[in-house]
């Protein structure tokens, strides 16, 4: 019995690590679509708790940049931002380590095109590491490139996408990966995420910083970097911004 104990004690992190691991082949249009689901009635925007930073309110664009560090270009209505194509993606002007983000997102009404050519942007953590933002609803695409997945490595579990033009919201947490001073990891990035308030990762090891057609390596970087959001070339659209920094 004490035996046996041993054994399933010492095989216990084995099996951990073998489910941390991404379930099917980069971009495998075989891996298994998630179930759809409905997420419920919208009920938004979502408040800001008392300690959170806020990025974007929907009055100005002063937290944000472009890559070059000029003023972000996006264009500014009502309570939201929108992509302008060609303009880049915008980063914040602060850096950010281990977070609670939420943010709200809507694809372009009426949809245009297909697959991942269809209300594509993105939730950049660091700056590295992408939870993609598409328009999932009644649209096909590779599992780890529909909305909520960990792009190019974890699908989301279920499919919680709401229609274009309706928001939508990402609840991240996310756990930045840890060097050492030589520069070889530590510990791997961890990222939970609630699509409009369903759980789509849980706490998924990342391969490294996420990317098209290459699951590259962790290099090392500093322990704060911009959050950024991906121009696409749609026009996706983004409000009510926030985070809160984990100690
Ligand atoms: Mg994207």
């Amino acid at each position: 019995m004490q035996k046996l104990l041993i054994a399933v004690w010492l095989a216990a992190p084995a099996l951990a690590a073998a489910q941390a691991g991404p379930p099917c082949a980069q971009h495998d249009r075989k891996c298994p679509a998630p179930p759809v689901i409905n997420a419920g009635p919208v009920q938004l925007p979502a408040p800001p708790p008392s300690d959170a930073i806020v990025l974007f309110d929907g009055r100005d664009l002063d937290q944000w940049r472009s890559a070059d560090g000029s003023p972000a270009r996006w264009k500014l209505k009502g309570d939201y931002m929108e992509v302008v194509k060609g303009t880049g993606a915008i980063a914040t002007v602060r850096g950010f380590g281990d977070v609670q983000l939420h943010i709200e997102w809507a694809t372009p009404l009426p949809a245009v095109g297909q697959d991942q050519d269809r209300g594509n942007s993105g939730v950049f953590l660091m700056g590295l590491y992408e939870v993609q933002v598409l328009d999932s609803y009644g649209s096909v695409t590779y599992p780890d490139g529909q909305a909520g997945a960990v792009y190019g490595q974890y699908p989301p579990l279920v499919n919680a996408s709401r229609g274009p033009g309706i928001w939508q919201t990402y609840d991240i947490v996310f756990h930045r990966p840890r060097f050492d001073g030589g520069g070889q990891l530590l510990q791997p990035a961890v990222v939970t995420v609630f699509q409009n308030g369903v759980l789509v990762q849980d706490g998924v090891v990342l391969t490294g910083p996420t990317a098209h057609e290459t699951r590259p390596p962790y290099a090392a970087h500093p322990d704060k970097l911009p959050l950024s959001l991906q121009d696409h070339g749609h026009p996706v659209r983004y409000r009510n911004i926030w985070v809160r920094e984990l100690r």
